[in-house]
């Protein structure tokens, strides 16, 4: 029997998308503006408990707008985690400021306790102004990822943000639904917790438009200055008087429809990920040398991504696991390569980068789609296992 391929992340377009999308087609309301638009960010924004939402082309120019509306400028350095997606990092340079990169803990998510350190050991307070001993400039912000659905420690996070004046980015680009479950932030979603949070909608995320992403925040006034900064900051609609330099970043009516879609399935793609992800623990649980690496105890994650931990005991480097599965046709890859080692950012400072590393060099997504079944989980464990034991 031909076995058929099996992809890592692919969207799952099953609900109300195609309805959706033929309404704003049929009524002809294919632009930049349009109902689905307005329900797309008000249903988000109840979602995840957010004062208000602001739709825009992708994650990565929602990144760009919520650092600006920060304050974040020319000159000015952000504290950044190195393993991640790089376009978590490249808005920083948008705005000709600079990166620091951080190293992760055991979330695979900034590491609270060098990001304390750092602050306390690398760099003034003074002013209400945290200075970077090294280079003598500003650092403004934290930008903080929430790697493969996880949450980072925000409790620890925001407290050290407070103790500097730090403005706090969360890049929620791959934790839409995720949030704490205990603790004193108990309730509360990635992205709902920092100055702003980003979502994306990106095909291989939780829920997609094709491309877009969502801005959200607790404060009304910064959201009103990311709408003015991706409508072209146009501040009179009839005369077209412009205050500032703005974007053109808004989500189309088309795409808002496949996500108003989208969104009325989050739950129910998230317990299929759950599954799927406790069916995989209990098989690769077996297996010597292979993890699967938890999510934190104390959220309810989105599952987005799957990491399998290869440890010496199992009889194949990263390499060759993936190259294995790849002939079996289930598509895995390594974790992305850290961002302070490419080309763009080799002259970037760094602190103490050390789990990064480890995690980089023995960690594979392996196949997460919510429309992964049973039979493909058990496919997969199979053909792990048959090399293991
Ligand atoms: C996907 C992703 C982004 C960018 O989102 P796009 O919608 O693709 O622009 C940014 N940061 C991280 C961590 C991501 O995974």
């Amino acid at each position: 029997m031909d076995q058929k391929f099996i992809p890592l992340s692919v969207p799952n377009l099953k609900g109300k998308e195609l309805e959706y999308v033929t309404h704003a087609v049929q009524t002809e309301w294919v632009s930049s503006v349009g109902a689905y638009v307005d329900s797309f960010e008000t249903k988000t924004a109840e979602y995840v408990n957010a004062a208000g939402a602001i739709s825009v082309q992708n994650g990565t120019s929602g990144l760009h707008v919520a650092l600006q509306v920060c304050g974040v400028s020319a000159g000015d350095e952000v504290i950044v985690p190195t393993l991640t997606f790089i376009a978590a990092v490249n808005p920083v340079k948008y705005l000709s400021a600079d990166p620091i990169f951080m190293d992760c803990d055991d979330s695979l998510c900034m590491d609270p306790v060098k990001l304390s350190d750092f602050c306390k050991e690398e760099c003034i307070f003074t002013d209400g102004k945290l200075i970077n001993k090294r280079t003598g400039k500003y650092i403004k912000a934290v930008l903080v990822v929430h790697v493969f659905g996880n949450l980072a420690d925000m409790e620890r996070i925001t407290e050290i943000a407070d103790e500097f004046n730090l403005k706090i980015i969360e890049d929620a680009t791959e934790a839409l639904g995720s949030y704490y479950s205990e603790g004193v932030l108990k309730g509360k979603f990635a992205g709902t917790i920092g100055t702003l949070g980003v979502y994306s909608f990106n095909g291989n995320k939780i829920i997609t438009t094709g491309g877009g992403g969502m801005i959200v925040s607790n404060d009304k006034e910064l959201l009103k200055k990311a709408k003015h900064l991706t409508t072209q900051a146009k501040s009179d609609d009839l005369y077209y008087t412009h205050d500032e330099i703005g974007y053109n970043y808004r989500m189309t009516n088309v795409q808002a429809a496949i996500g108003l879609a989208q969104l009325e399935q989050i739950e129910t793609f998230i317990k299929q990920k759950q599954e799927n992800y406790v069916a995989y623990q209990e098989g690769i649980r077996k297996i010597p040398g292979l993890q699967m690496l938890p999510f934190r105890e104390d959220i309810r994650s989105n599952y987005w991504f799957y990491s399998l931990f290869i440890s010496e005991d199992y009889p194949l480097n990263r390499e060759n696991l993936i190259q294995y599965l790849n002939e079996n046709k289930i598509q895995a890859r390594p974790v992305w390569g850290l961002i302070n080692e490419q080309k763009p950012y080799l002259s970037n400072q760094v602190y103490k980068i050390e789990n990064a590393k480890k995690y980089w060099a023995n960690v594979v997504n392996i196949p997460c789609s919510s429309n992964l079944t049973e039979e493909d989980v058990q496919y997969i464990i199979n053909c792990l296992k048959s090399l293991g034991s």
